[in-house]
Formats: structure tokens, C-alpha cells, sequence
């Protein structure tokens, strides 16, 4: 793997799910090859984004989900101060050099929790809050970036990649990660290309969701429609307890990531995981459909336990 750091990894058993829901309904699939997701994000606490989904690919379908995070973590600490506290590193001179590394193992005792295989840190510079993308593009090293990308798709030849959906409202290394993203899975082959997909948390209580259709100025992260193509529901069932839910497991992901400060805010605001398709990797979609077919016993298990 070059200098990526491969620091966690967990065993992946047999089996995986794909969604199938024009309408936004899961629909669970019992297929023959688990599927192998790749989550590219800026941050130590972007996976919160789409825990439920993770933890249903990981832990209900037995896939197999890594995850790659481009920046060290060392931005944002205006509001870290109760974690701070909780860590006994209230007032300590030496708060900037630890955060990266706090940040590190809050980060993995998170993916712990969704059943992430590996970790890739790539240690960016965090600069903090920007909505501005070419800041990561002037901040990073982009050919080794590039070049690590690039060679995990190439080893371990992902079904799906996901990132955050790069709207104009998101944080700036939130969009240059999911360009990045883009930009490695268009340089595979086209029968090796991954299907590429831009994640977003939000309530149906909350509001109109976004129209993305491409992030203005950078048409490689155009999408095939303005809305998403499918969802989660984390208030689905867990398999194993049908009174409760995946939004416990969205819980405590958050709670593991002590130091993230306004983060922690997020708490229970968010029902859904919405997923935007990108036209990179739009050929792969079609086999997925295939290779996931229709609904099987994981999903008629679901739809007894949610009738009960
Ligand atoms: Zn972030």
C-alpha cells in the first residue's frame, strides 16, 4: 500500500446488500459475493454521515467497507473544549499536536463500532474551515493523493466508492475530497470502474432536501439526478433486536467522536442517509441491480419484525 498507514482491520464474513428502491424504501438482497465499499472523506468524523448504512452493510450483510481520510483532523477546535476537558487536556500547551492524534483513535474506535476493515490515514494539513475547494487542492499533495487512490482501487477493486455530497454549503475539503474521489475512479478502466455515490444526512422533517447536480466549475462531480436515488431509514430495525433501531449505532458514533464539538450537536437530528448518484461509474450500477437482485430473506425478516 505505499505510506498508507493500514491501522485497523477486522475480518469480513460472506454475504452483502444492495438497496433497490426507486421510491426510497430499502430493499435488502441475499447476494452471492459480498459487496466491497471504499469511504473517502475529509475528517475523522465524516463517517457519521452515513454510520447506518455502514453498519447494515458490515454487520446485517456481511460486506466488506474501508475507509480513507485525507486530512490529519488537526482543524476545528473552537468548540472541542468538553472533550477536551473529558481527556484532561483542558488548558495543555501541547492541545494542537495531540488533537490529530485524539482525533486518530476516536476515529477507529468509531469504525470499531460500524465494522470498518481499514483505516488509510493520509494526513493532510487540516487549515479548518473553508467552503473554498481549491484550498485543499493548493494545501495538499495531490499527486500522492492521486497516486494512493488510485492504487486502492486498483488492489482491491471496489464495487462502490462513497463520499459526502460536495454541496456548495458543505465544508470545502468535503468537496475536494469527493472531486478527488471522482477523479481516481474515472482513471480506472471502464470494467473496473467503481459506481460512485455522494452521501448527505437529513430529516424529511427538516426540510426540502438538496437538488445536486454538479458542484459549479468541477463537472466531474456531475450526478445523474438532482435527487437522490436512494435512502436509509436509520429508524430500520437492528437484526438482532428488533425493538431497536440503527440510530442507536448513529449515536454512538457520534459519541466516540468527543472531541468534534459542535459535531456532537447532531445527536438524533438526522432520520435518513440520502445517496446521490454520479455519472463516474455509472456503467457499474447496472450490474450491481443485477448481481443484487430482488428481495430475499433479510429483507422479508425486516418487514416481519417492523409489522410486529
Ligand atoms: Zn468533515
Amino acid at each position: 500500500m505505499g505510506r498508507l498507514l493500514q491501522l485497523l482491520t477486522r475480518a469480513s464474513a460472506s454475504g452483502a446488500w444492495w438497496p433497490g428502491c426507486p421510491e426510497f424504501s430499502l430493499a435488502d438482497a441475499v447476494p452471492s459475493v459480498p459487496l466491497k465499499v471504499l469511504l473517502v472523506v475529509a475528517h475523522p468524523d465524516d463517517e457519521s454521515e452515513c454510520a447506518a448504512t455502514l453498519y447494515r452493510i458490515t454487520h446485517g450483510l456481511g460486506g466488506v467497507v474501508d475507509q480513507v481520510i485525507v486530512t490529519n483532523g488537526a482543524g476545528g477546535q473552537h468548540f472541542s473544549a468538553p472533550g477536551l476537558e473529558y481527556y484532561g487536556l483542558s488548558g495543555s500547551p501541547g492541545v494542537a499536536k495531540a488533537l490529530p492524534r485524539l482525533r486518530r483513535r476516536e476515529v477507529m474506535r468509531a469504525g470499531q463500532i460500524i465494522g470498518i476493515r481499514n483505516h488509510y490515514f493520509l494526513e493532510q494539513d487540516d487549515t479548518g474551515f473553508t467552503l473554498d475547494p481549491a484550498e485543499g487542492l493548493r494545501s495538499w499533495n495531490l499527486p500522492w493523493i492521486r497516486r494512493q487512490l488510485q492504487h486502492l482501487l486498483q488492489c482491491e477493486g471496489y464495487d462502490l466508492v462513497l463520499t459526502l455530497l460536495p454541496t456548495r454549503d458543505t465544508h470545502g475539503h468535503h468537496k475536494t475530497v469527493a472531486m478527488l474521489a471522482l477523479e481516481a475512479a474515472a482513471a480506472m478502466p471502464c470494467d473496473a470502474r467503481p459506481a460512485v455515490a455522494g452521501v448527505r444526512a437529513a430529516s424529511p422533517a427538516g426540510g426540502a432536501l438538496p437538488v445536486f447536480h454538479e458542484l459549479d466549475g468541477f463537472p466531474g462531480t456531475r450526478t445523474t439526478s438532482g435527487a437522490p436515488v436512494w435512502a436509509f431509514d436509520r429508524r430500520t430495525p437492528l437484526l438482532r433486536n428488533a425493538a431497536l433501531d440503527h440510530s442507536i449505532i448513529v449515536h454512538w458514533v457520534i459519541a466516540e467522536h468527543k472531541s468534534q464539538g459542535m459535531f456532537q450537536m447532531e445527536y438524533g437530528r438526522n432520520t435518513h442517509e440520502y445517496f446521490w448518484q454520479f455519472a463516474t461509474g455509472q456503467e457499474r450500477w447496472d450490474g450491481l441491480w443485477q448481481r443484487f437482485g430482488e428481495p430475499g430473506p433479510v429483507d422479508r425478516q425486516l418487514a416481519g419484525a417492523e409489522a410486529a
